[in-house]
């Protein structure tokens, strides 16, 4: 924190062009490659403005010489991606699952493509929701997708996408810093007008240092993807995620206490939301899980009741600590 490698500096100290942050941001990204198995044939760009400033930077960098763009809407992530665009674009929405509250996720042979998109948009997780894909559309354009609450939870086939964006504060690192993972042949077709700061071809040549990144989290994240090989890469993440969800999923479907709308193949491995028998206890519910440790388990107010986020950060035994008090809390009030 306040000596970096016997130099008697901190990081934060340092400057964006000097050898020791330009080795630091290589570092970072060398580790993330060897991760998610980035090659050569993508750019990794670490950006500011977090996922938001991404729903702006897709149709201004995609979306000029072709101005039209598919969009899915799974949930409220996406309709902000969508709202965004079409600030720029014509967007065509190719399913929306609003109808069932974003319970379940339009099936593709439902989806009615547009003739002429740049690119199909979608949020393989939906953070608010508690939806994910657990597979990938089959289309003619470029996927680019909003992977703010799932990158590095589990693997993922990059090659499949054309653009992954993900804002750092979930699975990743502090808050401030934004990945990009782009193809390389989709830069170079921003539209004129797009800020320098959100041009991903700027970005790209200039190893992403136009100006100054935000440096201490970005060193924060180099320290996190390295945790993650030491955990033993994403392959042993899954498997942990995988077991945390399961069972917290099972607590839900085996207690009558307890329910979770979302269909069952496209039940979220990092956002679990859920409800209580009688909405009059939720406040008691929170109350109590505060008192034992277990803090921001509120749900969003589009959805009520709780939601469980159990990032890579959460361990196992906290997810049984809040099995623990969901059992005892139903034995009493049930
Ligand atoms: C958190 C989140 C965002 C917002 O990210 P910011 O970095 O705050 O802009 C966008 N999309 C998804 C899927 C998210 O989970």
């Amino acid at each position: 924190m306040l000596d970096w490698g016997g130099r008697g500096l901190s990081v934060m100290e340092m400057s964006h062009r000097s050898p020791e942050i330009v080795g630091i941001a290589e570092q970072a990204e060398q580790t993330l490659r060897d991760l998610l198995g980035i090659s050569a044939d993508y750019a990794v760009l670490f950006l500011q403005g977090g996922a938001s400033a991404q729903f702006s930077a897709v149709p201004l960098n995609l979306g000029f010489e072709t101005v039209q763009a598919d969009y899915l809407n799974t949930g409220q992530w996406s309709k902000k991606a969508i709202a965004e665009a079409g600030r720029y674009l014509d967007v065509n929405v190719v399913a929306s699952a609003e109808a069932s509250n974003f319970s379940a996720i339009p099936p593709q042979d439902l989806w009615q493509m547009g003739s002429s998109a740049a690119y199909l948009h979608y949020t393989p997780n939906e953070t608010i929701g508690g939806v994910e894909f657990f597979w990938t559309p089959q289309v003619d354009v470029p996927l680019v997708v909003d992977m703010s609450s799932t990158i590095l939870s589990r693997r993922i086939d990059v090659s499949q996408y054309g653009v992954i964006y993900a804002g750092a504060q979930k699975n990743i690192g502090p808050a401030g810093l934004t990945l990009v993972i782009v193809k390389r042949d989709l830069l170079g077709q921003a539209n004129p007008k797009t800020p320098a700061t959100l041009d991903w071809k700027i970005a790209a040549d200039s190893d992403s240092m136009y100006n100054t990144p935000p440096t201490f989290a970005l060193y924060l994240a180099g320290l996190v993807f390295q945790w993650l090989q030491d955990q033993g890469g994403l392959e042993a993440m899954e498997i942990i995620n995988r077991r945390k969800a399961e069972k917290l999923y099972a607590e839900i479907d085996n207690n009558d206490f307890y329910a979770n709308p979302v269909e069952v193949e496209s039940r979220s491995l990092m956002n679990i939301p859920f409800t209580l028998a009688n909405a009059d206890l939720d406040k008691q519910f929170l109350a109590e899980a505060e008192t034992a440790g277990l803090l921001n388990l509120k749900g969003h107010r589009s959805v009520g009741g709780m939601r469980a986020s159990i990032y890579n950060a959460v361990t196992e035994q906290a997810v049984d600590a809040l099995i623990c008090l969901m059992q005892d809390f139903a034995a009493r009030n049930g």
